[in-house]
């Protein structure tokens, strides 16, 4: 089928929710992709920050066929492993209490917000407030959308939940003045991905922690996209002086396949009991074992290492060139504001011409995720790619 046909489908059988760009991918390895005519591509998007262990590890690969031919599922009403040692997994390497397993990022901030609500409940505050950032994504079901200020639109999505409030990601007093009897939570990016990778001061995210602290209140950071690694750590809160009680994650956790976790701190672990929760497909043996898979990939030391430094190498070599007026981000999760006047969409749009996928996450802003395997050689490449698109 040509790209052409494959868009006469879109136009007559897909609701038109997305601006694709005019190419068809048929394969992946590693940090490569190929396109329907055999043209590769270096890919420093990872499909949206969920290649992070680089496309079709024969490792993730292999888990997936293997679990797929045992047995795809039993619903939650029964037993199967791999869901609950994924659950043992992300406890052990983050907050040490319960998860809840998912299938998306939406989901995973869906079950927080439940969470925080419920218990906020049990404390006897009728209406909670969950405190959340300018700038912030948290999703696009109702309750994430409420998170989420710059989409939450009334008027063409409305009524939309109500209980949310939000404050200015750079400022720590409004935090804190936002913070009252009445809040269940603070729902934070630590580094703000879709609004073009804004790291949260580090003065913010006391000023969340302290706040929650005197109120009683949860601190969630939502590490769908700062998360499996992608900031150089296996969590973004590792490299902050800040701890939070919920942590959400998705994305990479599936490499590839579908799975979401809302993973709590013990002492608010058992907040929900039977019937408060659920989901047909969470846990499910097929998704859960490529998620095991992907943390085998993953969680490792030297990858996390390799991580850092190649950001931090990319990161420095991106801003020394001309038009790139600000470099933001943290590991292999970068951002760029380019100079004024630059069109970001006709930058991303030669950078894929010249074969090097990369995102425009707003106006003037281009962003990298690259899958966390990388090398030396990729970095050099991508530099010099987006070197000769902007002179
Ligand atoms: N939270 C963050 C920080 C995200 O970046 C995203 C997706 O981009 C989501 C939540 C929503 O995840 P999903 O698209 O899997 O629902």
């Amino acid at each position: 089928m040509t790209l052409e046909e494959l868009q006469q489908l879109e136009g007559r059988y897909a609701m038109p929710t997305y601006a694709r760009s005019p190419v068809e991918f048929v394969r992946g390895e590693g940090t490569r992709l190929w396109d329907a005519e055999g043209r590769e591509y270096l890919d420093f998007f990872a499909g949206l920050s969920v290649h992070n262990a680089g496309h079709c590890h024969p490792r993730i690969v292999a888990a997936i066929a293997e679990q797929a031919g045992r047995l795809g599922g039993v619903s939650n009403l029964y037993y199967s492993e791999p869901g609950l040692r994924l659950a043992e997994r992300l406890s052990e390497s983050s907050l040490g209490g319960k998860v809840f397993m998912c299938n998306s990022g939406l989901e995973a901030n869906e079950c927080a917000i439940k969470l925080a609500r419920k218990r906020a409940h049990g404390r006897g505050i009728d209406e909670p407030e969950i405190v959340v950032l300018d700038g912030a994504f948290h999703g696009r079901s109702l309750g994430t959308l409420a998170a989420t200020p710059r989409l939450a639109r009334e008027d063409l999505f409305g009524p939309l939940p109500e209980g949310f409030v939000a404050v200015a990601r750079d400022d720590p007093d409004a935090l804190r003045d936002a913070v009252c009897a009445r809040t269940a939570a603070v729902m934070i990016e630590p580094i703000q991905g879709e609004a073009g990778v804004f790291p949260i001061a580090e003065e913010v995210l006391a000023a969340a922690r302290s706040a929650c602290d005197e109120a009683g209140a949860l601190l969630v950071f939502d590490e769908i996209q700062t998360g499996m690694g992608r900031t150089g750590s296996l969590w973004a809160y590792e490299q902050l002086a800040v701890r939070p009680d919920v942590m959400t994650a998705a994305k990479a956790l599936g490499g590839g396949l579908p799975v979401g976790a809302c993973v709590a701190a013990p002492d608010v672990e058992d907040v929900f009991e039977p019937g408060d929760h659920g989901s047909t497909f969470a846990g499910a043996p097929v998704a859960a074992a490529a998620g095991l898979a992907t943390l085998d990939v993953i969680d490792d030391p030297e990858l996390l290492r390799r991580a850092r430094e190649l950001g931090a190498r990319f990161s420095s070599s991106l801003g020394e060139l001309g038009d790139v007026a600000e470099v933001r981000g943290r590991g292999l999760m970068v951002g760029a504001t380019l100079a004024e006047g630059l069109d970001a969409k006709e930058v991303a749009g030669s950078a894929l011409e010249a074969g090097l996928v990369i995102n425009v996450p707003g106006r003037g802003m281009l962003r990298f995720l690259p899958p966390l395997v990388i090398g030396d050689d990729d970095v050099d490449a991508a530099v010099n790619v987006m070197r000769d698109v902007l002179s």
